[in-house]
């Protein structure tokens, strides 16, 4: 047995002998143990921590871009604060909106990409103005594509709209940690940028995961890469899933960990 292998007893070795396994379902038992294992360790079902508005989500992830959380939290605040609507945020001097979102970085290119998109939402015949609530009813893969149109959305923007925002669509985002807890895996190769890792992470999910599942699956990996799997010096030695990491850096094992 390998590392990508289910336990010999497992439901999933049973439907499917080794043999016969190709490298694509060997990594999807694979990710499937990593969730398990994970969300026990994290507590799944993870509670969401946003029910924004499609729209809100999407300019929240458009002020957050090499952002500190707290500071783009910030500058979300004040901006709804600052003007009542969407529609008077479009329509406002680009400095105004600049002043209010001045907590995130570069807010002196973010706030004209926000009133472009706002703008170009807003002329979108595919949809009936600034709400974005019609995506829920889009097939995922249409409304990440028709969203990554826009300036500045990419993959992980996408994802977070429709994932993130109470549309509850599953779509995978991948941030940083994610994606580094990923490749330590093995789920990606070391040498795959986040951006392509969201086509190849998402083909390892159950296309028929509700959107909690493919959330949780998102935030184990995410508080992993958090709170154990650090970029320097991660905590390997604590690691639940220890023994299916195949990264060459990686430290000592855990004191009971099978290491096969
Ligand atoms: S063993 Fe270490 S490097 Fe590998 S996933 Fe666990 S914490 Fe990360």
């Amino acid at each position: 047995m390998d590392l990508f292998d289910p336990p010999p007893d497992s439901p999933e070795a049973a439907a499917e002998p080794t043999g016969r396994r190709s490298q694509a379902d060997r990594l999807r038992v694979k990710a499937l143990r990593i969730h398990e294992i994970l969300c026990e360790a994290y507590g799944c079902p993870v509670p969401y921590f946003s029910d924004k508005g499609p729209l809100s989500e999407l300019v929240s992830a458009l002020l957050s871009h090499r952002t500190k959380n707290a500071d783009s939290g910030r500058a979300y605040t004040q901006l709804r604060e600052r003007f009542p609507t969407w529609e008077a945020v479009r329509d406002a001097p680009a400095e105004e909106v600049e002043e209010a979102i001045a907590p995130c970085t570069w807010p002196e290119q973010k706030a004209p990409r926000i009133q472009a998109v706002l703008r170009a939402i807003t002329e979108a015949p595919e949809v009936d103005g600034l709400g974005l609530d019609e995506l829920a009813d889009w097939p995922a893969d249409d409304a990440r594509r028709w969203l990554q149109a826009f300036k500045g959305v990419g993959p992980k923007t996408s994802a977070a709209v429709l994932l993130f925002s109470r549309l509850r669509v599953p779509a995978l985002p991948v941030d940083s940690h994610h994606h580094r807890v990923a490749q330590r895996l093995g789920l990606i190769p070391m040498s795959m940028a986040v951006g392509p890792s969201h086509d190849a992470l998402a083909a390892l999910v159950p296309g028929d995961w509700d959107a909690q599942r493919v959330y949780d699956h998102h935030e184990a990996l995410m508080l992993h890469g958090q709170k154990c799997c650090y970029y320097r010096r991660p905590a390997c030695s604590r690691c639940p899933v220890y023994d299916l990491c195949v990264w060459e850096g990686k430290g000592a094992p855990p004191p009971d960990a099978e290491t096969s």
